[in-house]
């Protein structure tokens, strides 16, 4: 007797012929975040996966909590897996099941039986579980329309597993069905959010971050990185890349107008995590902005940066207001992390009067005095690359 992982897919279900590949990707995901808890077998059977531990020391807790982190998996529940006898299912459900069944007043019981050699039908088997729970458990009623909780009695071909209500999954996609992205993230609230959104529909993250030191502190970047383990909870290892942005901010900031050093400064930033991002086999960017926010997320803003990068790149906060991002980025865990007070290269050097309607031709104009691929070399010449794993809480 142990008790087990059933794990839903979710949209996968829908993709036709690519879902063993889109099943085995899935898999090999959550394998790796369970990895470090002990051994596991994986069994996959009509869309449900089944995690199975291997030893009785797992904490199956955390395993669980685990795999609500996991995306691709619609709804997941604890299972027991006991002998395929009606004894030990009815000596087990409410025994496995009691610290839900102290706390409700409705339940139901429904069976699935796929060994159709087992001595007892289906609504035999509820009905005999059922009354063992009653038994137990006086206070209860029996809801068919709307119990608060379902026992859920699985008769399959080697065991039976007995389980209560599912809990709902992370959703999207397996992280690595939808290719690699590179994000742009800063110490703020809105790119750990965006990069959170974005790895749910399948990409693997590469992050880059612009640190302008000694404007910026050790702090921010160790910010960065705590920021990034939050997301890395749900995408998996992200690699992150720290440019040196001190020589192209200063060479802005002593050569260009002022009202245009933003907007110049994240034409570079794109430009950089473009290349970057080429070396690594990525093929989006990925960014925090959402339109009107501030001077530098206008449309004419935002299309004179869009103009310099080599790639799609993704905003999935486009249409979100500040405190949907808030909500989001509270929910994973990166809210409290994001408002510590350390400076980002962005806000050094930030104009009084920065350009609202920029044009393109005027802002390439204010660059030309520049040595654009000189500065942009030595940048990448000066990157740290660093390996980020996730942090549970
Ligand atoms: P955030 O909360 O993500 O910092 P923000 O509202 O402060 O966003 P901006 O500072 O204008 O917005 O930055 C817009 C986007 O540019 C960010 O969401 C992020 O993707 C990128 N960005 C800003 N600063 C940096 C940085 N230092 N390194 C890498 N990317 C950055
Ligand atoms: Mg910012």
């Amino acid at each position: 007797m142990k008790e087990i992982i059933l794990i839903k897919n979710g949209e996968l279900a829908l993709k036709g012929l690519n879902r063993s590949t889109f099943e085995d990707i899935l898999v090999k995901n959550i394998r790796k975040r369970l990895k470090s808890l002990g051994e596991f077998e994986y069994t996959k059977a009509q869309s449900t996966i089944s995690v199975i531990p291997l030893s009785d020391d797992i904490d199956m807790d955390e395993a669980a909590n685990r795999v609500g982190h996991v995306f691709g998996i619609a709804g997941y529940s604890r299972a027991l897996q006991v002998d395929k006898d009606m004894d030990e299912i009815l000596v087990n459900a409410p025994k496995y099941l009691d610290s839900y069944l102290e706390n409700i007043k409705t339940f139901k019981v429904e069976a699935k039986r796929s060994d159709k050699n087992f001595p007892y039908i289906s609504p035999e088997i509820s009905a005999m579980t059922g009354k063992a729970i009653l038994t137990k458990f006086p206070h209860l009623k029996v809801d068919v329309k709307n119990p608060e909780l379902i026992v859920t009695i699985e008769v399959r071909d080697k065991y039976a597993f007995i389980r209560g209500n599912q809990l709902k999954g992370a959703g999207g996609l397996p992280v690595g069905t939808s290719g690699k992205a590179t994000v742009l993230i800063s110490g703020g609230i809105d790119s750990p959010v965006a990069s959170y959104m974005m790895s749910k529909r399948g990409l693997t993250l590469n992050a880059v971050h612009f640190a302008s030191p000694p404007y910026t502190s050790p702090q921010s970047e160790d910010k960065v990185h705590r920021l990034l383990q939050k997301v890395a909870v749900y995408s998996g290892n992200i690699t992150l890349f720290t440019v040196g942005f001190t020589e192209i901010q200063e060479a802005i900031r002593d050569n260009c107008p002022e009202d245009m050093f933003t907007l110049i400064m994240r034409r570079f930033m794109m430009r950089i995590a473009s290349k970057i991002a080429f070396k690594e086999d990525s093929k989006a960017l990925i960014t925090g902005e959402s339109l009107g926010q501030v001077a530098s997320q206008t449309l004419a803003a935002i299309a004179c940066t869009d103009s310099v990068a080599k790639m799609p790149v993704f905003r999935p906060l486009i249409g979100n207001d500040k405190d949907e991002i808030v909500n989001l980025s509270r929910q994973i865990g990166t809210f409290n992390i994001s408002i510590e007070p350390y400076e980002d290269c962005c806000t050094v050097f930030t104009p009084k009067h920065p350009k609202t309607k920029p044009d393109i031709d005027m802002i390439e104009e204010a660059e030309k005095v520049l040595d654009i691929e000189g500065l942009i070399t030595r940048a990448i010449d000066n990157t740290k690359v660093k390996t980020i794993s996730f942090q549970e809480n």
